[in-house]
């Protein structure tokens, strides 16, 4: 689980990106982190992985302090996927997905192993697929190899800021749907941001709404739905 504790961010420049900000995401939960650009979504999200560091507050993963990890350790249990598309261009989409579990050891049998089951989880055919260049790929579907190369080493975290934003609404619907499937398979801890309500509403288990650093309400999306 990720846990934040009363965490507070004030940039170099004076700017207040996160003020008190506290927050639980359980094992297995997807929580969606919604509010206009410029609200602490992305600050929030990078002080999990020590990106960023609080300026005050603490931050919790598995009930141990993010700073009693050894940063390779910490990052090695953390997928991340990004806004933008960001494979290896000059790698198959195989070695891709094969590059955290190559340095955590991984036997090369246990990587092509699963590399093609994720590949398989996300529909796409891994003896078509594997041995291609991610520019032989639509956007969606290089999206998706994203969404499983943070996956690839099996970490218990998954943090996705926007991973959806550059896709057609088609593609998007797709993989929201793809999130969901994973989601029941794999059952990881997820802290998704996005500044669509429909989306956040769609994947949340709960919804984190965000205003100006501040949390302003965390519920499930029945429950926001009944109040106005
Ligand atoms: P969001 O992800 O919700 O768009 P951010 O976390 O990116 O919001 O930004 C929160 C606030 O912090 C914004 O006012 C942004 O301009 C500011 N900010 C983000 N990064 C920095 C930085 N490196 N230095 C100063 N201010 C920053
Ligand atoms: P987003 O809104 O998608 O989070 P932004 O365009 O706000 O992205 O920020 C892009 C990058 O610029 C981030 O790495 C952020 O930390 C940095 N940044 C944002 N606002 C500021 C700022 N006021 N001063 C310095 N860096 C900033």
């Amino acid at each position: 689980m990720i846990e934040f504790k009363n965490v507070k961010k004030v940039y170099a420049d004076g700017t207040e990106a996160i003020k008190d900000f506290s927050l639980s995401v359980n094992k297995g939960e997807i929580v969606t982190l919604i509010g206009p650009s410029g609200c602490g979504k992305t600050t929030s999200m990078k002080m999990v992985n020590r990106l960023i560091e609080p300026t005050a507050g603490e931050i919790y993963i598995n009930d141990k302090n993010i700073n009693d990890y050894n940063i390779h350790e910490l990052r090695w249990n953390i997928g991340y996927v990004l806004q933008e598309i960001a494979l290896f261009p000059h790698l198959t989409i195989e070695e891709n997905i094969s590059i955290v579990p190559e340095m955590k050891k991984w036997k090369k049998k246990k990587i092509r192993e699963r590399g093609k089951e994720l590949l398989e989880m996300v529909g796409l055919d891994p003896s078509t697929y594997k041995n291609r260049m991610p520019s032989e790929l639509s956007g969606g579907q290089q999206q998706r190899i994203g969404v499983i190369r943070a996956l690839a080493a099996d970490p218990d975290i998954i943090l996705m800021d926007e991973p959806f934003s550059a896709l057609d609404p088609i593609s998007r619907e797709q993989l929201q749907t793809d999130i969901r499937k994973l989601q029941k398979e794999i059952k990881k801890t997820i802290l998704f941001v996005t500044h669509d309500m429909d989306e956040a509403m769609a994947l949340g288990d709960r919804v984190c709404l965000m205003k100006d650093g501040e949390i302003i309400q965390v519920d499930t999306p029945q429950n926001l739905i009944l109040q106005p």
